[in-house]
């Protein structure tokens, strides 16, 4: 074909769409269902009214190929797993039982059975369900969520392609089961899962599919040359079949790399490619690799899991180019459009100047059908898309929000020395003793305590107007008085306020941060029925004023002990947040990290003498590969370096991090230069502590003795040997005890008696030393 014929072919696709509903109505329908109060049935019609209503969507926006299947009850992973027969043994009977109930077993768990463990979907913040297999894992075929959904689309008219996770990615998102060796490679199960992958596409054939698309996202992460074999098998098997649909492989979040030529040579009629992401590099690969002689090229153009507007010159530019190299060029988002909200024309705060340099899904597909009209008639044919995008464009370069000159000459200010604190850790650290007089193993918690539905009820009746501003912080003194007087009788060592006037940990700071927007309406799913609103980082960061002072003040006001400051540090602001994407992140990271350098400093100057900036996300942002990770990690410490290093050498610096894995970053949590850092590791058995040794690391620490993931009340008993356990490895003068995060999502009852408990644990031991 050539290449103005496959121009004239191009159609606009996306993978696959929000699920949620305008008014989350799949969140309410499920919920009301585990609750009892809405049927199975009235359940399955909410989803199926969903359903069409979001192909008619796709279809009104010009989307000419729309996909089907990728609807969820609560993840597509998890509905991957029923769909090749691997549920595990403990779920079997629910499943049985009834499918729906025993599906949202797997997810959920009951009473008596644990549900499938949940993990990020690659470096995005949606969760999926861990497939569990092992040697003894039978695939059995059930394609019949994926068949039914594309007769539903088809039957309302619309040309629908399935998406399916595909056979190798699903493998490598697997883990051994539990009673499995830990070692055991669930791709060692490719041979069995590919005649039921097999079956199931003869299914989607005979049900009408022209086209299947299979997801390979795992295949843009390093891989070894054994699991390249294993793709190039896979495709292999799977393209030789004969009653089978045309295969679509789908790529996405960054560069395939040593995987293209291994695509590009399989016996599948189709390649989805990102050109967002690394779309440079893959632009250049693929050239290299001689293009996709014979195969249909969908172009990942439409940034997928971001919120601005597309450069239509640049995506056509792009667009251009790939003619030359496929043998058809259909337009789409780089990714599922499952990570931006909904419809960004549901925003009413936000001004419209600026709102016009937002695309959330439904905008996307109303670009990517332009872009495909484009490229089909000729640029004359969307001479006035063009224009509109040119000015919204130059708008959005143009403007003060986005280059506000006090912030960038701060910036280009910035030395190596701003981020150097002015002692080293082993000076201060005796510095910080002398002046907190804390005792050997100081107690302390992370930060937030219970959010009360009182809490949660007053803040709803301030946005409503129902109480004042005055009548609210009366709210939250009241709080912070109880907070303080608990963990004053309790004996903890190193208070904190509890965070009551947080609606959330990112959200709180971008609400009073000139340059962040929040949104009203921007849910995206997280997990499950869970969705979060992320806030849009679209300029230039500054602080107009000081933002958790005064309730710090108020707090370390009503006690002797040191109150303990709490902000959220620049790396997990940006991680969840949309990111602007017109300069590095890196850039966006400085400015956030001097307005929280201002914070820091302020609540030194008002009296703090332990500060803890909160980095959870420093670790789930390192990069898909590795040859990026030192790039990430030298702009991420240096943020958090900025954020801590204006402080006295005896003030003492915390961080915190909810998790128990980072074996690969210790050094860069060494070079963040905090004073004392708090981990999960109550579930892990003080893995953490061992593993914080086993590396060298010099600093103060407190693994986390108290899973707050649960409402269990941990005895002292336990508390006091997981801290033996920590003795083992970490030194006393170094070790601080604490729980494993913050307590916003537990009760009082079982947060008072596990902190009690926890108190206990500390006093016995120290007695012991
Ligand atoms: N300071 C926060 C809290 O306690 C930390 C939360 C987190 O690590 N995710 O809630
Ligand atoms: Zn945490």
């Amino acid at each position: 074909m050539t290449a103005k014929s496959a121009a004239a072919a191009a159609r606009a696709t996306v993978y696959g769409y929000p699920r949620q509903g305008q008014h989350r109505e799949l969140k309410k329908a499920i919920e009301g269902y585990w609750k009892g109060r809405v049927s199975a049935d009235a359940l399955r019609q909410t989803a199926a009214d969903l359903r069409r209503s979001h192909w008619q969507q796709l279809a009104d926006a010009g989307i000419h190929e729309v996909p089907s299947g990728d609807f969820s009850y609560y993840d597509h992973v998890l509905d991957t797993s029923v769909m090749v027969g691997a549920v595990p043994e403990r779920h079997r009977a629910a499943v049985g039982a009834d499918a729906l109930d025993g599906y949202f077993a797997m997810a959920r768990g009951t009473q008596d059975v644990a549900p499938l463990e949940m993990t990020k979907w690659f470096d995005t913040n949606y969760h999926y369900l861990v497939p569990e297999l092992g040697p003894d894992t039978v695939f059995t075929a059930d394609s019949g969520k994926q068949v039914a959904e594309l007769q539903e689309a088809v039957a309302l008219g619309h040309a629908a392609r399935p998406v399916l996770v595909g056979p190798v990615t699903y493998l490598l998102l697997a883990k051994p089961a539990p009673g499995v060796a830990a070692d055991f490679e669930p791709l060692t199960l490719l041979d069995r899962l590919l005649p039921v992958y097999a079956e199931i596409l003869a299914d989607l054939r005979a049900a009408g599919a022209e086209w299947v698309q299979l997801d390979e996202p795992a295949l843009v992460q390093d891989r070894t040359p054994a699991e390249l074999n294993a793709a190039a098998r896979a495709y292999r098997e799977l393209g030789s079949a004969t009653d089978r649909p045309k295969l679509l492989v789908a790529s996405y979040f960054g560069r395939l790399g040593d995987a293209l030529p291994v695509l590009a040579k399989a016996p599948v009629e189709g390649l989805a490619v990102d050109f967002t992401e690394s779309g440079a590099a893959n632009l250049r690969d693929l050239a290299a690799a001689g293009g996709l002689p014979g195969k249909r090229l969908v172009a990942g153009v439409v940034n997928g899991r971001n919120v601005w507007i597309n450069d239509y010159g640049k995506s056509l530019s792009t667009l251009g180019t790939l003619l030359g190299l496929a043998d058809h060029v259909d337009v789409s988002a780089s990714c599922s459009l499952l990570h931006v909200p909904l419809d960004a024309t549901a925003e009413r705060d936000i001004d419209p100047q600026i709102a016009r340099w937002l695309a959330f899904a439904r905008q996307k597909t109303e670009e990517i059908a332009v872009l495909a009209r484009g490229l089909a008639r000729g640029t004359g044919s969307i001479a006035a898309e063009l224009a509109a995008n040119r000015a919204d464009l130059a708008s959005r370069a143009g403007s003060a929000l986005t280059h506000d000159p006090a912030v960038r000459a701060r910036t280009a200010a910035v030395t190596d020395a701003d981020g150097r604190r002015s002692q080293p850790y082993a000076e201060r650290t005796a510095a910080q003793r002398a002046h907190l007089g804390l005792p050997l193993l100081p107690t302390t918690t992370i930060g937030s305590f219970p959010q009360t539905t009182e809490l949660r009820t007053a803040r709803a009746d301030l946005r409503a107007g129902r109480i004042d501003t005055a009548g609210y912080e009366e709210r939250i003194k009241d709080e912070i008085r109880e907070v303080l007087s608990f963990q004053e009788k309790a004996g903890i060592d190193v208070l904190v306020h509890g965070e009551p006037e947080r609606n959330d940990m990112v959200q709180y700071f971008a609400e009073q941060l000139t340059g962040y927007l929040a949104t009203q309406h921007g849910w995206v799913q997280s997990y499950g029925t869970r969705y979060v609103r992320p806030p849009v980082l679209a300029g230039d960061i500054s602080r107009p004023e000081p933002m958790t002072v005064r309730w710090t003040r108020y707090a370390q006001s009503l006690t002797e002990r040191p109150v303990k400051g709490m902000l959220t540090g620049p790396v997990t602001m940006l991680a969840w947040s949309f990111v602007r994407d017109d300069q590095p992140l890196g850039d966006t990271a400085r400015q956030v990290a001097l307005a929280l350098r201002d914070e820091v400093n302020d609540l030194e100057t008002a009296g703090t003498s332990v500060i803890q900036v909160d980095e959870p996300a420093l670790r789930e942002t390192l990069p898909l590969r590795a040859a990026k990770h030192t790039a990430y990690l030298d702009w991420a410490t240096e943020a958090f370096r900025l954020t801590t290093s204006g402080v006295r050498p005896d003030t003492q610096i915390h961080t915190h991090m909810c998790y128990a894995e980072f074996g690969d970053i210790v050094q860069a949590i060494d070079a963040l230069d905090a004073d004392v850092i708090s981990l999960e590791a109550a579930r892990s058995h003080m893995q953490v502590a061992r593993e914080l040794a086993g590396h060298g690391y010099p600093r103060e620490a407190g693994p986390g003795v108290y899973d707050i993931h649960s409402p269990r009340v941990p005895s002292a008993e336990e508390a006091a040997s997981l801290l033996r356990k920590g003795l083992e490895a970490i030194p006393a003068e170094r070790l601080w005890v604490n729980p494993d995060c913050g307590l916003k999502t537990r009760g009082w009852p079982e947060t008072r008696a596990s902190l009690e408990n926890l108190v206990a644990a500390a006093r016995e031991i120290r007695a012991e030393l």
